[in-house]
Protein backbone atom coordinates (compact mmCIF):
# COMPACT_ATOMS: atom_id res chain seq x y z
CA UNK A 1 0.00 0.00 0.00
CA UNK A 2 1.14 3.47 -1.30
CA UNK A 3 -0.20 6.88 -0.15
CA UNK A 4 1.38 10.12 -1.73
CA UNK A 5 1.49 12.63 0.72
CA UNK A 6 1.20 16.69 0.04
CA UNK A 7 1.57 18.99 2.40
CA UNK A 8 1.07 23.11 1.67
CA UNK A 9 2.76 25.73 2.82
CA UNK A 10 1.74 26.45 5.83
CA UNK A 11 2.42 22.86 6.87
CA UNK A 12 6.18 23.69 5.96
CA UNK A 13 5.96 27.21 7.24
CA UNK A 14 8.54 26.70 10.42
CA UNK A 15 10.95 24.19 12.29
CA UNK A 16 7.52 23.53 14.25
CA UNK A 17 5.46 22.51 11.35
CA UNK A 18 8.38 20.60 9.73
CA UNK A 19 8.26 18.23 13.13
CA UNK A 20 4.37 18.05 12.41
CA UNK A 21 4.80 16.65 9.44
CA UNK A 22 7.76 14.19 10.34
CA UNK A 23 5.21 12.56 13.05
CA UNK A 24 2.63 12.43 10.52
CA UNK A 25 4.79 10.51 7.75
CA UNK A 26 6.35 8.54 10.54
CA UNK A 27 3.14 7.34 11.69
CA UNK A 28 2.06 5.49 8.64
CA UNK A 29 4.51 3.44 6.93
CA UNK A 30 2.51 3.90 3.83
CA UNK A 31 3.27 7.40 3.46
CA UNK A 32 6.00 6.98 1.79
CA UNK A 33 5.84 9.76 -1.74
CA UNK A 34 5.84 13.33 0.12
CA UNK A 35 5.38 15.98 -1.98
CA UNK A 36 6.10 19.86 -0.71
CA UNK A 37 5.31 23.21 -1.39
CA UNK A 38 7.63 26.10 -0.47
CA UNK A 39 7.48 27.43 3.09
CA UNK A 40 4.29 29.43 3.19
CA UNK A 41 3.01 32.14 6.03
CA UNK A 42 3.77 31.67 9.73
CA UNK A 43 1.16 33.82 10.65
CA UNK A 44 -1.80 35.83 8.95
CA UNK A 45 0.93 39.23 8.24
CA UNK A 46 3.41 36.87 7.09
CA UNK A 47 4.93 36.13 3.37
CA UNK A 48 4.99 33.49 1.19
CA UNK A 49 8.49 32.33 0.08
CA UNK A 50 6.49 32.29 -3.53
CA UNK A 51 5.70 35.75 -3.11
CA UNK A 52 9.07 36.63 -2.10
CA UNK A 53 10.95 34.85 -4.99
CA UNK A 54 8.22 36.48 -7.66
CA UNK A 55 9.31 39.91 -5.91
CA UNK A 56 12.69 38.95 -6.03
CA UNK A 57 12.33 38.13 -9.88
CA UNK A 58 11.26 41.87 -10.37
CA UNK A 59 13.68 43.50 -8.41
CA UNK A 60 16.28 41.64 -10.83
CA UNK A 61 14.38 42.28 -13.83
CA UNK A 62 14.43 46.05 -12.93
CA UNK A 63 17.71 46.08 -12.01
CA UNK A 64 16.70 47.37 -8.54
CA UNK A 65 19.11 46.13 -5.80
CA UNK A 66 17.52 42.90 -4.16
CA UNK A 67 19.82 42.07 -1.69
CA UNK A 68 17.49 42.86 1.13
CA UNK A 69 14.66 40.75 -0.35
CA UNK A 70 17.04 37.86 -1.11
CA UNK A 71 18.15 37.58 2.50
CA UNK A 72 15.12 37.76 3.75
CA UNK A 73 14.53 34.32 1.82
CA UNK A 74 17.97 32.69 2.76
CA UNK A 75 16.91 34.10 6.26
CA UNK A 76 13.33 31.64 6.45
CA UNK A 77 15.47 28.58 5.16
CA UNK A 78 18.40 28.81 7.65
CA UNK A 79 15.96 29.54 10.35
CA UNK A 80 14.15 25.84 10.07
CA UNK A 81 17.72 24.28 9.03
CA UNK A 82 19.45 25.65 12.06
CA UNK A 83 16.78 24.54 14.47
CA UNK A 84 16.21 21.11 13.21
CA UNK A 85 20.10 20.56 12.14
CA UNK A 86 19.07 19.52 8.76
CA UNK A 87 22.59 18.80 7.17
CA UNK A 88 21.92 20.76 4.37
CA UNK A 89 24.75 23.62 2.26
CA UNK A 90 22.23 26.65 2.03
CA UNK A 91 24.69 28.93 1.11
CA UNK A 92 25.86 26.38 -1.56
CA UNK A 93 22.24 26.00 -2.80
CA UNK A 94 22.22 29.87 -2.95
CA UNK A 95 24.89 30.52 -4.90
CA UNK A 96 24.24 28.29 -7.64
CA UNK A 97 20.54 29.77 -8.02
CA UNK A 98 22.20 33.46 -7.99
CA UNK A 99 25.07 31.60 -10.94
CA UNK A 100 21.72 30.45 -13.05
CA UNK A 101 20.08 33.61 -12.29
CA UNK A 102 23.10 35.38 -13.62
CA UNK A 103 22.94 33.13 -16.44
CA UNK A 104 20.07 33.42 -17.60
CA UNK A 105 17.80 31.27 -16.24
CA UNK A 106 13.92 31.88 -16.41
CA UNK A 107 11.56 33.84 -13.83
CA UNK A 108 10.13 29.95 -13.29
CA UNK A 109 13.24 28.91 -11.83
CA UNK A 110 13.65 31.18 -9.53
CA UNK A 111 10.24 30.72 -8.33
CA UNK A 112 10.70 26.99 -8.55
CA UNK A 113 13.26 26.97 -5.88
CA UNK A 114 11.24 27.66 -2.93
CA UNK A 115 10.03 23.64 -3.61
CA UNK A 116 12.96 22.90 -4.82
CA UNK A 117 14.43 24.06 -1.52
CA UNK A 118 12.24 23.02 0.75
CA UNK A 119 11.78 19.60 -0.73
CA UNK A 120 15.78 19.29 -0.29
CA UNK A 121 15.60 19.78 3.40
CA UNK A 122 12.41 17.83 4.10
CA UNK A 123 14.23 14.62 2.22
CA UNK A 124 16.92 15.34 4.89
CA UNK A 125 15.11 15.74 7.73
CA UNK A 126 13.28 12.91 6.84
CA UNK A 127 15.53 10.47 5.99
CA UNK A 128 13.91 10.46 2.25
CA UNK A 129 15.57 10.53 -1.47
CA UNK A 130 15.33 13.74 -2.75
CA UNK A 131 13.57 13.45 -6.18
CA UNK A 132 13.45 16.99 -8.52
CA UNK A 133 10.00 17.36 -10.21
CA UNK A 134 12.44 18.54 -13.17
CA UNK A 135 13.22 14.39 -13.65
CA UNK A 136 9.68 13.39 -13.24
CA UNK A 137 7.08 16.09 -14.11
CA UNK A 138 7.22 16.49 -17.72
CA UNK A 139 5.04 18.73 -19.58
CA UNK A 140 4.40 19.41 -23.41
CA UNK A 141 4.60 22.01 -25.83
CA UNK A 142 0.60 23.04 -25.44
CA UNK A 143 1.27 23.13 -21.14
CA UNK A 144 -0.53 19.90 -20.70
CA UNK A 145 1.62 16.98 -18.70
CA UNK A 146 3.10 13.95 -21.04
CA UNK A 147 1.67 11.71 -19.44
CA UNK A 148 3.28 8.64 -20.99
CA UNK A 149 6.89 9.87 -20.20
CA UNK A 150 5.95 11.67 -16.80
CA UNK A 151 4.36 8.18 -15.76
CA UNK A 152 8.07 6.60 -16.80
CA UNK A 153 9.94 8.84 -14.66
CA UNK A 154 7.56 8.52 -11.81
CA UNK A 155 7.83 4.94 -11.48
CA UNK A 156 11.86 4.51 -12.40
CA UNK A 157 12.54 6.40 -9.52
CA UNK A 158 10.06 5.21 -7.06
CA UNK A 159 11.31 1.67 -7.85
CA UNK A 160 14.75 2.86 -7.16
CA UNK A 161 14.47 4.70 -3.85
CA UNK A 162 10.82 3.83 -2.00
CA UNK A 163 10.68 6.36 0.20
CA UNK A 164 10.97 10.10 -1.94
CA UNK A 165 10.46 13.71 -1.59
CA UNK A 166 9.35 15.74 -4.45
CA UNK A 167 9.16 19.15 -4.78
CA UNK A 168 5.34 20.21 -6.24
CA UNK A 169 4.69 23.28 -8.41
CA UNK A 170 6.84 22.44 -11.18
CA UNK A 171 7.89 20.37 -14.13
CA UNK A 172 10.27 20.40 -17.19
CA UNK A 173 8.62 22.01 -20.24
CA UNK A 174 10.10 20.03 -23.39
CA UNK A 175 13.22 22.87 -24.44
CA UNK A 176 14.51 21.85 -21.25
CA UNK A 177 12.95 24.72 -18.93
CA UNK A 178 11.64 24.68 -15.71
CA UNK A 179 7.63 25.66 -16.26
CA UNK A 180 5.59 26.44 -13.10
CA UNK A 181 2.11 24.93 -12.39
CA UNK A 182 -0.64 27.72 -12.35
CA UNK A 183 -0.58 29.39 -7.99
CA UNK A 184 -0.95 26.67 -5.67
CA UNK A 185 0.14 23.40 -8.20
CA UNK A 186 1.25 21.73 -5.62
CA UNK A 187 -1.70 20.02 -5.75
CA UNK A 188 -1.58 18.81 -9.27
CA UNK A 189 2.03 17.32 -9.00
CA UNK A 190 0.40 15.29 -5.93
CA UNK A 191 -1.85 13.86 -8.18
CA UNK A 192 0.44 13.25 -10.98
CA UNK A 193 2.34 11.43 -8.87
CA UNK A 194 -0.75 9.47 -7.42
CA UNK A 195 -2.05 8.54 -10.77
CA UNK A 196 1.67 7.45 -11.76
CA UNK A 197 1.88 5.14 -8.80
CA UNK A 198 -1.41 3.99 -8.84
CA UNK A 199 -1.55 4.47 -5.27
CA UNK A 200 -4.22 3.81 -3.19
CA UNK A 201 -4.82 6.82 -1.56
CA UNK A 202 -4.06 10.88 -2.04
CA UNK A 203 -3.78 12.71 1.35
CA UNK A 204 -3.45 16.61 0.75
CA UNK A 205 -2.46 18.03 4.16
CA UNK A 206 -3.31 21.72 4.87
CA UNK A 207 -4.57 23.85 7.78
CA UNK A 208 -8.58 23.07 7.75
CA UNK A 209 -9.37 19.70 8.92
CA UNK A 210 -11.33 19.05 4.94
CA UNK A 211 -14.48 21.30 3.04
CA UNK A 212 -16.85 22.79 5.16
CA UNK A 213 -20.92 22.68 4.16
CA UNK A 214 -21.08 26.37 4.04
CA UNK A 215 -19.07 29.55 4.11
CA UNK A 216 -17.91 29.85 7.86
CA UNK A 217 -17.89 33.40 6.90
CA UNK A 218 -21.64 33.48 6.81
CA UNK A 219 -22.82 30.41 8.28
CA UNK A 220 -21.34 29.93 12.00
CA UNK A 221 -19.31 27.10 12.99
CA UNK A 222 -20.88 24.99 9.78
CA UNK A 223 -20.81 20.95 9.80
CA UNK A 224 -17.68 19.37 7.84
CA UNK A 225 -18.23 17.03 4.99
CA UNK A 226 -17.01 13.67 5.15
CA UNK A 227 -17.20 12.56 2.04
CA UNK A 228 -17.69 14.13 -1.17
CA UNK A 229 -17.78 13.05 -4.66
CA UNK A 230 -15.45 14.31 -7.55
CA UNK A 231 -18.30 16.30 -9.32
CA UNK A 232 -20.09 17.61 -6.54
CA UNK A 233 -16.06 19.28 -5.53
CA UNK A 234 -16.40 20.76 -8.88
CA UNK A 235 -19.62 22.19 -8.95
CA UNK A 236 -18.87 23.28 -5.17
CA UNK A 237 -15.70 25.04 -5.95
CA UNK A 238 -16.84 26.63 -8.86
CA UNK A 239 -19.40 28.21 -7.29
CA UNK A 240 -16.85 29.78 -5.00
CA UNK A 241 -15.87 27.21 -2.04
CA UNK A 242 -12.43 26.18 -2.53
CA UNK A 243 -9.59 24.14 -0.82
CA UNK A 244 -7.56 22.58 -3.66
CA UNK A 245 -6.29 24.02 -6.78
CA UNK A 246 -9.18 23.13 -9.56
CA UNK A 247 -7.62 20.82 -11.49
CA UNK A 248 -6.05 18.60 -8.81
CA UNK A 249 -8.90 16.14 -9.76
CA UNK A 250 -7.63 15.28 -12.83
CA UNK A 251 -4.85 13.05 -12.46
CA UNK A 252 -6.78 10.94 -9.95
CA UNK A 253 -10.38 10.65 -11.08
CA UNK A 254 -9.80 8.32 -13.90
CA UNK A 255 -8.16 5.75 -11.41
CA UNK A 256 -10.63 6.19 -9.01
CA UNK A 257 -8.22 7.09 -6.71
CA UNK A 258 -9.66 9.33 -3.45
CA UNK A 259 -7.99 12.20 -2.29
CA UNK A 260 -8.16 12.92 1.46
CA UNK A 261 -8.08 16.19 2.66
CA UNK A 262 -6.59 16.34 6.63
CA UNK A 263 -4.98 19.03 8.81
CA UNK A 264 -1.50 19.18 9.85
CA UNK A 265 -2.31 21.04 12.68
CA UNK A 266 -4.99 18.71 13.95
CA UNK A 267 -3.77 15.25 12.20
CA UNK A 268 -6.22 13.66 13.77
CA UNK A 269 -9.65 15.00 12.83
CA UNK A 270 -11.67 13.37 10.01
CA UNK A 271 -11.61 15.43 7.46
CA UNK A 272 -12.76 15.17 3.82
CA UNK A 273 -13.04 12.49 1.56
CA UNK A 274 -13.45 13.31 -2.09
CA UNK A 275 -13.88 10.23 -4.18
CA UNK A 276 -15.59 8.99 -7.35
CA UNK A 277 -18.45 7.67 -5.55
CA UNK A 278 -19.84 7.91 -2.03
CA UNK A 279 -22.69 5.67 -0.26
CA UNK A 280 -22.68 8.25 2.57
CA UNK A 281 -26.39 9.52 3.06
CA UNK A 282 -25.93 11.31 6.49
CA UNK A 283 -27.03 14.84 4.56
CA UNK A 284 -29.11 15.48 2.27
CA UNK A 285 -27.29 18.22 0.57
CA UNK A 286 -23.73 18.17 0.48
CA UNK A 287 -22.88 22.00 0.54
CA UNK A 288 -23.84 25.28 0.17
CA UNK A 289 -22.01 27.68 -2.00
CA UNK A 290 -22.31 30.80 -4.24
CA UNK A 291 -20.95 34.04 -5.87
CA UNK A 292 -22.12 37.47 -5.90
CA UNK A 293 -22.26 40.32 -8.79
CA UNK A 294 -23.88 38.10 -11.80
CA UNK A 295 -26.10 40.05 -14.45
CA UNK A 296 -28.95 39.25 -16.40
CA UNK A 297 -29.76 39.62 -19.75
CA UNK A 298 -33.46 39.34 -19.82
CA UNK A 299 -34.82 38.91 -23.87
CA UNK A 300 -37.82 38.97 -25.15
CA UNK A 301 -38.70 37.82 -28.56
CA UNK A 302 -41.44 37.76 -31.63
CA UNK A 303 -43.58 35.12 -30.79
CA UNK A 304 -43.25 34.35 -35.05
CA UNK A 305 -39.66 33.85 -34.75
CA UNK A 306 -38.02 30.27 -33.90
CA UNK A 307 -36.40 30.76 -30.10
CA UNK A 308 -33.53 28.35 -30.71
CA UNK A 309 -32.24 30.93 -33.75
CA UNK A 310 -32.70 33.84 -31.48
CA UNK A 311 -30.77 32.00 -28.48
CA UNK A 312 -27.97 31.36 -31.05
CA UNK A 313 -27.33 34.12 -32.46
CA UNK A 314 -27.31 36.39 -28.96
CA UNK A 315 -24.58 33.67 -27.99
CA UNK A 316 -22.80 34.32 -31.27
CA UNK A 317 -23.06 37.99 -30.23
CA UNK A 318 -22.05 37.58 -26.65
CA UNK A 319 -19.03 35.22 -27.94
CA UNK A 320 -17.69 38.21 -29.73
CA UNK A 321 -16.95 39.94 -26.22
CA UNK A 322 -15.61 36.77 -24.68
CA UNK A 323 -18.00 36.38 -22.48
CA UNK A 324 -18.77 33.48 -20.54
CA UNK A 325 -22.07 32.32 -19.96
CA UNK A 326 -23.14 30.66 -17.08
CA UNK A 327 -26.75 29.63 -17.48
CA UNK A 328 -29.64 30.53 -19.55
CA UNK A 329 -33.25 30.44 -18.11
CA UNK A 330 -35.38 30.13 -20.61
CA UNK A 331 -39.53 30.11 -21.13
CA UNK A 332 -41.68 30.27 -24.34
CA UNK A 333 -41.38 33.89 -25.41
CA UNK A 334 -38.40 35.25 -23.58
CA UNK A 335 -34.89 33.51 -21.91
CA UNK A 336 -32.04 35.01 -19.89
CA UNK A 337 -28.78 35.13 -20.27
CA UNK A 338 -26.63 35.22 -17.16
CA UNK A 339 -22.85 36.35 -16.98
CA UNK A 340 -20.40 37.44 -14.48
CA UNK A 341 -20.43 41.25 -14.54
CA UNK A 342 -16.65 41.64 -14.58
CA UNK A 343 -16.55 39.62 -18.36
CA UNK A 344 -18.85 42.82 -19.17
CA UNK A 345 -17.90 45.60 -17.35
CA UNK A 346 -16.54 47.46 -20.32
CA UNK A 347 -18.96 46.27 -22.74
CA UNK A 348 -22.36 46.08 -21.57
CA UNK A 349 -23.54 48.83 -23.85
CA UNK A 350 -21.92 47.65 -27.07
CA UNK A 351 -23.55 44.01 -25.98
CA UNK A 352 -26.90 45.42 -26.01
CA UNK A 353 -26.52 46.97 -29.24
CA UNK A 354 -25.06 43.91 -31.20
CA UNK A 355 -27.98 42.11 -28.95
CA UNK A 356 -30.55 43.94 -30.17
CA UNK A 357 -29.49 43.41 -33.83
CA UNK A 358 -30.43 39.79 -33.62
CA UNK A 359 -33.43 38.75 -35.72
CA UNK A 360 -36.72 38.48 -33.59
CA UNK A 361 -35.44 40.22 -30.30
CA UNK A 362 -37.96 42.93 -28.67
CA UNK A 363 -36.70 44.21 -26.27
CA UNK A 364 -33.53 43.61 -23.96
CA UNK A 365 -33.46 44.06 -20.41
CA UNK A 366 -30.38 44.28 -17.90
CA UNK A 367 -30.27 43.26 -14.26
CA UNK A 368 -26.51 43.86 -13.01
CA UNK A 369 -27.18 43.09 -9.30
CA UNK A 370 -27.89 39.30 -9.24
CA UNK A 371 -26.06 36.37 -6.68
CA UNK A 372 -26.07 32.64 -7.82
CA UNK A 373 -26.54 30.52 -4.96
CA UNK A 374 -25.76 26.69 -5.60
CA UNK A 375 -27.17 23.77 -3.59
CA UNK A 376 -25.46 20.51 -4.35
CA UNK A 377 -25.96 17.07 -3.35
CA UNK A 378 -25.68 13.78 -4.66
CA UNK A 379 -28.10 12.65 -2.31
CA UNK A 380 -30.95 15.05 -3.89
CA UNK A 381 -31.54 12.58 -6.94
CA UNK A 382 -33.33 10.41 -3.68
CA UNK A 383 -35.27 12.86 -2.28
CA UNK A 384 -38.28 14.75 -4.01
CA UNK A 385 -39.14 17.85 -2.86
CA UNK A 386 -36.01 19.75 -2.64
CA UNK A 387 -36.40 22.28 -4.89
CA UNK A 388 -39.82 22.88 -3.73
CA UNK A 389 -38.62 22.90 0.11
CA UNK A 390 -35.91 25.46 -0.96
CA UNK A 391 -38.48 27.99 -2.53
CA UNK A 392 -40.99 27.65 0.63
CA UNK A 393 -38.11 28.59 2.94
CA UNK A 394 -36.89 31.53 0.52
CA UNK A 395 -40.66 32.46 0.47
CA UNK A 396 -40.68 32.56 4.23
CA UNK A 397 -37.66 34.60 4.19
CA UNK A 398 -38.66 37.01 2.07
CA UNK A 399 -35.99 36.01 -0.45
CA UNK A 400 -37.08 36.65 -3.90
CA UNK A 401 -35.93 34.29 -6.09
CA UNK A 402 -34.93 35.57 -9.85
CA UNK A 403 -34.00 32.80 -12.02
CA UNK A 404 -33.58 28.87 -10.92
CA UNK A 405 -31.60 26.22 -12.75
CA UNK A 406 -30.99 22.85 -11.97
CA UNK A 407 -28.02 20.07 -14.03
CA UNK A 408 -29.62 17.44 -14.93
CA UNK A 409 -27.50 14.67 -13.25
CA UNK A 410 -29.50 16.45 -10.42
CA UNK A 411 -26.12 17.36 -8.20
CA UNK A 412 -27.10 20.98 -8.05
CA UNK A 413 -29.73 23.74 -8.15
CA UNK A 414 -28.69 26.71 -8.40
CA UNK A 415 -30.91 29.85 -7.60
CA UNK A 416 -30.08 33.56 -8.68
CA UNK A 417 -31.34 36.12 -5.63
CA UNK A 418 -30.70 39.66 -5.34
CA UNK A 419 -27.10 40.77 -4.33
CA UNK A 420 -28.38 41.96 -0.83
CA UNK A 421 -30.28 38.41 0.31
CA UNK A 422 -26.97 36.50 -0.83
CA UNK A 423 -25.59 36.03 2.91
CA UNK A 424 -29.35 35.58 4.01
CA UNK A 425 -30.17 32.92 1.11
CA UNK A 426 -27.14 30.76 2.36
CA UNK A 427 -27.99 30.84 5.65
CA UNK A 428 -31.41 29.68 5.28
CA UNK A 429 -30.41 27.02 2.98
CA UNK A 430 -28.15 25.64 5.80
CA UNK A 431 -30.56 26.41 8.88
CA UNK A 432 -34.07 25.15 6.50
CA UNK A 433 -31.73 21.94 4.91
CA UNK A 434 -29.14 21.05 6.95
CA UNK A 435 -30.26 21.81 10.52
CA UNK A 436 -33.81 21.00 9.48
CA UNK A 437 -35.03 24.16 11.46
N1 LIG B 1 4.11 27.73 -3.62
C1 LIG B 1 3.20 27.83 -4.72
C2 LIG B 1 2.15 28.91 -4.45
O1 LIG B 1 2.23 29.58 -3.44
C3 LIG B 1 2.60 26.55 -5.10
C4 LIG B 1 1.83 25.82 -4.02
O2 LIG B 1 1.93 26.14 -2.85
O3 LIG B 1 1.07 24.91 -4.36
O4 LIG B 1 1.29 29.10 -5.24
Amino acid sequence: MIKVVKFGGSSVASAEQFKKVKSIIESDPKRKVVVVSALGKRFSKDSKITDMLYLLSYHIKYNVDSTAIFNQIVERYEEVKNELNISINLTREFDIIKENVKNGANEDYLVSRGEFLCAKMMASYLGYEFVDAEDVIFFKYDGSIDNEKTIEAVKSKFAEYKNIVVPGFYGTFPTGDIKLFSRGGSDITGSILAMALEVDEYENWTDVSGLLMADPRIVKNPKAISEITYEELRELSYMGASVLHEETIFPVKELNIPIHILNTNAPNDAGTIICRDSQNTDNIITGVSGKKNFTAFTIVKSMSVNKLAVIRDTLNALDKFNVVVEHIPTSIDSFSVIVENKSIEKSVYDIITEIKKVKGVISVEVDKDISLVAVVGRNMVLKPGISGKIFSLFGKNNINIKTIAQGTQEINIIVGISNNDFEKAIQTIYNGIVLGE
